[in-house]
């Protein structure tokens, strides 16, 4: 077991061309010889010696042996990727250091959560994928977006590439785990009287990673749109809500359809209704933003039945 190495040690390593040329070798070498179905490809040391421009075997037997342990997995069969060394071999080849190209302004589809108005537009702003309303001249929502999630794509499939990861990462976040580094979330909600939600939902969960110091902000409603009892309420009325962006849920929150209350206090209850016409589905949550219970109610009449 080799001792605690500082992040600078880390980086250092990599601060080489050689090195960095390896690690591309190693994937590019594994995403030619992997087949269908097969596990990652070891290279042999003669492999790595044919993908990289390096002047002799000794000198990459000494770049190998550095990388090694941190960006390289070593086995009888020959060298792979390690955790570190996929993560950082990712974000080279896809170039998401490189700064993001412009877009939008560009036409989107919604309401805005403040006014009211479908006037919603989207474009990149320090780096974030971000909707503002021409209307009210606020900010809607601000998504993160990736370089090469903007280099590989352009207008309706970029928007729907940030509706994608948004769901994605949500659905992570409502099952307590990190979508950035895979840690154990914990959750909390809190309320936020001088939100400029609408009265509606004034009810954020904070859900915080104690490794990587992400922390993910949600109003309470949207929280609960991905559990499965209201994945299936809006299915069965031909609503795929996961494929629905955040700030298409924002007319629903602005007419007060949606709603969420805190129902006890010690232990902290809530309750949030999502309405669609006549029906609603309710979801009953902890302190935590955990979803203890549901109910499907029909009708003004108060027809429930419980699932
Ligand atoms: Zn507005
Ligand atoms: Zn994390």
């Amino acid at each position: 077991m080799s001792e605690r190495r500082s992040a600078t040690d880390i980086f250092r390593l990599l601060a080489d061309d050689t090195r960095v040329s390896i690690l591309r070798a190693v994937a590019v070498a594994q995403f030619e010889l992997e087949g269908a179905g097969a596990g990652a490809a070891e290279l042999a040391f003669s492999e790595v010696y044919e993908h990289v421009d390096v002047e002799n075997t000794s000198k990459l037997s000494y770049h190998l042996g550095e990388l090694t342990g941190t960006y390289l997995r070593k086995t009888d069969d020959g060298y792979s990727l390690s955790h570190a060394g996929e993560r950082i071999v990712r974000f080279i080849l896809s170039e998401n250091y490189e700064r993001p190209e412009s877009f939008g302004p560009e036409p989107v589809g919604g309401v805005c959560v403040f006014c009211g108005e479908e006037t919603l537009e989207a474009s990149l702003s320090q780096q974030f994928f971000r909707i503002d309303c021409t209307a009210c001249e606020q900010q809607v929502t601000g998504q993160p977006i990736t370089p090469a999630q903007i280099r590989t794509r352009d207008g309706d499939s970029l928007v729907q590439s940030v509706k994608l990861r948004s769901a994605e990462d949500a659905r992570q976040i409502r099952r307590g785990m990190c979508p950035e580094c895979g840690a154990h979330l914990s959750a909390d909600v809190v309320a936020v009287p001088e939100s400029p939600l609408p009265d509606a939902d004034s009810l954020v969960v904070t859900s915080t990673c104690e490794e990587c110091l992400r922390e993910y902000n949600s109003p309470l409603t949207y929280s609960v749109v991905y559990h499965p009892a209201s994945v299936a309420f809006h299915w069965e009325r031909g609503i795929d809500v996961t494929r629905r962006g955040i700030w298409e849920f924002h007319e629903r929150v602005y007419e007060g359809r949606w709603t969420s209350e805190q129902t006890a206090s010690e232990p902290d209850e809530y309750k949030v209704v999502l309405r669609h016409g006549d029906d609603a589905v309710r979801l009953y949550l902890d302190s935590t933003a955990t979803v203890m219970r549901t109910e499907r109610v029909r009708g003004e009449s108060g027809e429930f039945r419980n699932s």
